[in-house]
């Protein structure tokens, strides 16, 4: 049983994601957001799916609206709705003039927001504080929306941010999920493991995405979870690539075109790297062998000994030579 400060914040929760919603498609203070996402590519379809809202510009609405309805402000704000001034005792707005996106629990209870600045506002995304009912390290993004389909597939789909996870779904892609801005964590790897075989990373293809895809996809495959990468192009993130080339494109040559883990690491080891230069090229060599030294299956071994072999004019036995020492350090 919950106890009452618990139900409390959920259903303060509750009634502001409605009523966010509502003043995001239905009035004219939520006009210039609507205007803004459906620019952006969002469908109303979508905007009521993932129950898309705006916070108004004001410094009291939600502790006016809240408290008319008999919510404490000390319950307000240990659900990070509010916030306390220093210099008296009055409380103010978290988010303002923000797009609000609604974090829901694995069973569809509100439990957070994210609010998106229109303009150029910093911080781009904010965050409902660490509370008695969210914590960012366990929760993933359509988590509840994306299970049957993670389900009944074994496979989902890993995004960086929530507009990707949304756009994808308007590409039928419905078993996208996306951790709350921060890097995947093992709580989340093991939340995963429970229900797929498979987990498609699909990062932003800048730095930081790479990266960020790197080292998820160690700790998933170290979990025992069969990785694929989905690769986008120019420093696209899945939710500029499908505005500009479309739901159809985005599912053929971006979902259903994913490398393996292992030529994910072999592009990933390239980067920075001149393999006309000698230096770079065997550094490069050095970094695959060691991977394919982790191999245990024979014939994954031997298929990557005679790529690597085929690409750099090598002769296999001299690879397999080199194999031997790396694999007997692996065990
Ligand atoms: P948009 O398309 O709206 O610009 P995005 O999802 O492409 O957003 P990224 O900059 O790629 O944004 O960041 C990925 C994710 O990281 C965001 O969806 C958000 O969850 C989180 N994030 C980004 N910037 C911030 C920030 N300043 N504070 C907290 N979280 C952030
Ligand atoms: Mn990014
Ligand atoms: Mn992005
Ligand atoms: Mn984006």
């Amino acid at each position: 049983k919950v106890s009452d400060d618990i139900q409390q914040m959920l259903d303060a929760h509750d009634l502001l994601r409605k009523f966010y919603h509502h003043l995001l498609v239905n009035t004219k203070e939520g006009q210039h957001a609507l205007e803004y996402l459906l620019n952006r590519g969002f469908t109303l379809e979508s905007i009521k799916k993932f129950q898309i809202g705006y916070s108004l510009n004001s410094w009291d609405f939600v502790s006016k609206f809240l408290l008319k309805r008999n919510f404490t402000p000390q319950i307000l704000e240990k659900a990070g709705l509010i916030i306390k001034r220093e210099s008296d005792d009055s409380f103010f707005d978290r988010f303002r003039d923000r797009i609000m996106f609604p974090i829901f629990d694995r069973n569809g209870k509100t439990i957070a927001f994210s609010g998106r600045s229109l303009g150029q506002d910093e911080p781009k995304y904010l965050n409902s504080p660490e509370t008695a009912i969210f914590n960012k390290s366990k929760i993933l993004y359509n988590f509840h929306l994306a299970k049957p389909s993670i389900r009944k597939t074994s496979h989902s789909v890993i995004f960086e941010g929530f507009a990707d996870v949304i756009a994808a779904d308007r590409a039928d892609v419905d078993n996208g999920i996306a951790t709350m801005g921060t890097s995947l964590t093992e709580e989340h790897v093991g939340i995963l493991k429970k229900i797929v075989q498979t987990v498609t990373i699909c990062y932003d293809s800048d730095y930081a995405g790479i990266e960020a895809a790197y080292r998820a996809g160690k700790m998933l495959s170290s979990a025992g979870i069969l990785v694929k990468v989905a690769m986008l192009s120019d420093g696209l993130d899945p939710d500029d690539y499908i505005k500009k080339y479309g739901t159809e494109k985005f599912r053929h040559e971006v979902i259903g075109s994913t490398v393996t883990w292992m030529s994910f690491k072999f592009l990933y080891f390239r980067r920075g790297k001149n393999l006309q230069n000698e230096g770079d090229r065997l550094l490069y060599i050095e970094e695959v062998l060691k991977e394919i030294g982790k191999l245990s299956k024979a014939v994954e071994i031997d298929h990557y000994l005679r790529q690597l072999a085929g690409e750099f004019s090598l002769s296999l036995d001299a690879l397999k030579q080199q194999l031997q020492p790396i694999s007997k350090n692996n065990k």
